[in-house]
């Protein structure tokens, strides 16, 4: 529990009966202190899962396109002649593409993926998905594996203690030279340091972050120096409509807990 939960439990007091929060992620909760004061609590799985995974194909392909670089070429002089190598990035079609934590969000990137030409979708996560592996031709692996043989590394799974710092310096080291990394989950399953590093050094391609430690991330941070990273303000969700919707499930949870009804989305705690 950090410093603020403290404060944030002290000032309420026990009058505290419902948390009510506008994300699926749910992280950011002191959850054994929840538990332990019997508070209930509603989130907003499902109605955000379309546009995360849109944002996150778009950071994909605005990474491994180097568009931002591109766009910014443009603006600043730096397109003149035509150069046969210049501005080139890596393409989906006939790639292996390695999805850690293939659940809601993960699935739905794979499914929008698919008509791209992806030649075989690897996934890593606690359980096998039979379904998926049908759907999908996806194939079940260990971290290492998926790491070692996917040209697109796409990490969509939750922050959990298992989870954090995961994708670390013998995580880069295992992925190819030529391989794009994506974190559309949460900033702390990186270690940033160790990107940082693997980025510098070239032993990987490119990075797309949607996800930081910390959030907002610092302007001078050492990443946002890096032309082979683009980083995003946390924006999965961010469509008019997801986001009203959200609101508007986030409100009928409060309602419904505060009421002791059924909340139409509660976390199973
Ligand atoms: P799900 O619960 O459907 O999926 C979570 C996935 O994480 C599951 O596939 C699970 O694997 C996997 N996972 C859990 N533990 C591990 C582990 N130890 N190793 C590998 N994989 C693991 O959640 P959603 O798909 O709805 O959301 C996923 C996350 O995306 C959220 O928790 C949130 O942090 C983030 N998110 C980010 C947004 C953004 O704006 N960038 C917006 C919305 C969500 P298994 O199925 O095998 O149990």
């Amino acid at each position: 529990m950090t410093c603020f939960d403290c404060v944030v439990f002290t000032f309420a007091g026990p009058s505290l009966k419902v948390i009510s929060t506008l994300s699926v992620g749910y992280d950011h909760l002191a959850i054994p202190e929840i538990k332990k004061r019997g508070i209930r609590v509603g989130y907003t799985p499902d109605i955000l899962t379309d546009a995360t995974a849109e944002l996150t194909v778009a950071l994909l392909l605005a990474t491994s396109r180097r568009l931002p670089e591109s766009v910014v070429e443009v603006k600043n002089g730096g397109w003149t002649t035509w150069k046969p190598l210049w501005m080139c990035g890596y393409g989906l079609s006939g790639s292996t593409v390695g999805i850690i934590g293939l659940g809601r969000i993960g699935l739905a990137v794979a499914r929008r993926l698919k008509p791209f030409g992806v030649k075989k979708f690897l996934y890593a996560g606690r359980h096998p998905k039979p379904e998926a592996d049908t759907e999908l031709n996806a194939e079940f692996v260990p971290i290492a594996k998926l790491a070692e043989e996917s040209d697109f590394v796409i990490i969509t799974c939750s922050l959990t203690p298992d989870t954090q710092g995961m994708c670390n310096r013998d995580f880069f080291s295992k992925m190819k030279k030529t391989s794009v990394f994506i974190n559309t989950s949460r900033g702390a399953v990186v270690n940033q340091d160790d990107l940082y590093e693997a980025l510098v050094n070239g032993h990987i391609a490119a990075a797309g972050l949607d996800v930081t430690t910390p959030e907002p991330l610092p302007t001078n941070n050492p990443l946002l120096s890096l032309k082979n990273c683009v980083i995003l303000p946390h924006i999965g969700s961010a469509t008019y409509a997801t986001r009203n919707t959200m609101s508007v499930l986030a409100a009928n949870n409060l309602l419904a807990g505060l009421k002791g009804e059924n909340m139409p989305s509660e976390l199973k705690l």
